[in-house]
């Protein structure tokens, strides 16, 4: 990896002239997610000022991803949205279609709103759109690659639609991967096949997926890992290490406070950063709940003297010890021998490497964080003191992202690894542009 290494490091210093990225980026939201599930509103539909609707942090089946509230969004000034594949899909002519819808769907509604946003292509396109506009800026992704990809013509199909980064694996097995499981009975239901099957049987990432990371590398599209069950992440970690594929995963957990499928270990996290890639935690405090933690965060959670579960306070909780774990093992992971800098002395450029994605998953079926006050809350408030709207409502819409990063950043968090995250994000997508066509080549397999 050390040619990679110098690689990234000859971009960082030529973006600190050319200005460094420091903004939120939200890594995946789902404004079509009523095109494979038709029961959802639709996303970005816009209401008169007058007539906000009434919104609460649970609501899981319902539109919240009105465009009034992604207009001039001070937490999340680059959104990435997430084309959601059916489940069940059966072929690939269809897997086709209703991802291409969801494409169009944004790309219209970025035309006949162009006052206020706009989508880009390429990692270029957005520099030069952060500087020149105010527009919220829109990136494309897609989550579950099931019957989507045959081809490399395919992956460079997607590539000229200006997307970024695939979720490979969604909620079922498929023929490229097995799905991780959640213990939740929802879960298990949707991926009933993989649920009965011992794990033996269900197998990790599957050739059909080894070929198909490589197809999508080869296009300069991003493999996110999310979703993976523990076999399939490890042999995809193999792989892409073998390959020079940095990988991403946007809204996975972290093992050691979320101990179930969906949760990464630390040995893990390490093994990302060090392949150049970067983890993203999801922002709900629904998702982030502890759930048989290791010992020494439950103690630290015991100790605490204001924690609300499943409030903000889940997420700040689990976002510190993340960042804890990469910044106190930044040596480790940059491969450095015999020197004693700490994590501060670093400059400015060498910090984005270690950066922090986040996720806001809105419209993806989940409930977002509860209030720390109130009636929904964990505390009575106290008159006379001033709250964010976060530790009031939670967080009923995409709205309310602005009011979150304030309150943490009153409370002492250091967001800067949060903000880094959009300047690694767009310098991954140039590495991959860059080198696509080259992956896998000299090991002469997959040609
Ligand atoms: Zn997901
Ligand atoms: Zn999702």
């Amino acid at each position: 990896m050390r040619v990679f290494n110098v690689c990234i490091l000859l971009l960082c210093f030529f973006n600190v002239n050319g200005q460094e990225v420091r903004e939120y980026i939200d890594l995946q939201m789902h404004p079509t997610i009523h095109v494979p599930y038709s029961f959802i509103g639709k996303g970005f539909e816009s209401f008169p000022p007058e007539k906000e609707p009434k919104l609460t942090y649970k609501h899981q089946f319902k539109n919240v991803n009105y465009s009034n509230y992604w207009i001039n969004n001070k937490g999340a000034r680059i959104i990435v949205t997430g084309a959601l594949t059916k489940e069940g899909i059966k072929n690939n002519k269809k897997a086709k279609r209703v991802i291409s819808e969801q494409v169009e769907y944004v790309n219209n509604f970025a035309l006949e709103n162009s006052d206020d946003f706009v989508v880009a292509k390429s990692p270029g396109e957005i520099r030069t759109l952060l500087k020149t506009t105010e527009k919220t800026i829109i990136v494309h992704s897609i989550e579950g690659a099931k019957k989507l990809i045959t081809n490399q013509a395919d992956a460079d199909y997607w590539a000229s639609q200006g997307v970024a980064f695939i979720t490979l694996i969604h909620l079922v097995d498929s023929d490229l991967g097995s799905s991780a499981i959640k213990p939740s009975i929802v879960t298990k239901l949707i991926n009933l096949k993989g649920t009965l099957k011992k794990t033996k049987k269900r197998g990790g990432l599957t050739e059909k997926g080894k070929e198909t990371i490589l197809w999508l590398a080869n296009a300069g599209i991003m493999t996110d890992i999310t979703h993976m069950s523990d076999q399939c992440r490890t042999e995809a970690l193999d792989f892409m290490e073998e390959h020079q594929i940095p990988p991403i995963v946007t809204h996975d957990v972290f093992r050691p406070i979320q101990n179930h499928p969906r949760g990464i270990s630390e040995k893990e996290i390490l093994k990302i950063y060090q392949n150049n890639g970067f983890i993203s935690l999801p922002i709900s405090g629904a998702s982030l709940k502890p759930h048989n933690p290791a010992p020494k965060y439950q103690q630290q959670l015991d100790s605490l003297d204001c924690y609300c579960n499943g409030s903000i306070d889940t997420y700040k909780f689990t976002y510190q010890a993340v960042k804890n774990l990469i910044e106190s093992n930044h040596q480790f992971i940059a491969e450095k021998t015999g020197s004693s800098d700490h994590f501060s002395d670093l400059s400015e450029a060498e910090k984005v490497d270690f950066s922090i994605g986040f996720q806001s998953d809105f419209n993806g079926f989940l409930n977002h964080s509860r209030p720390r006050y109130g009636k929904k809350g964990c505390y009575e408030p106290v008159e006379g003191v001033t709250y964010e709207p976060i530790e009031l409502d939670g967080m009923p819409h995409p709205g309310y992202l602005e009011s979150q990063w304030r309150l943490l950043e009153k409370e002492g968090v250091d967001l800067e690894p949060i903000k880094r995250n959009s300047e690694k994000f767009l310098q991954l997508w140039e590495y991959f542009l860059e080198h696509k066509g080259t992956f896998g080549k000299s090991l002469g397999t997959f040609q």
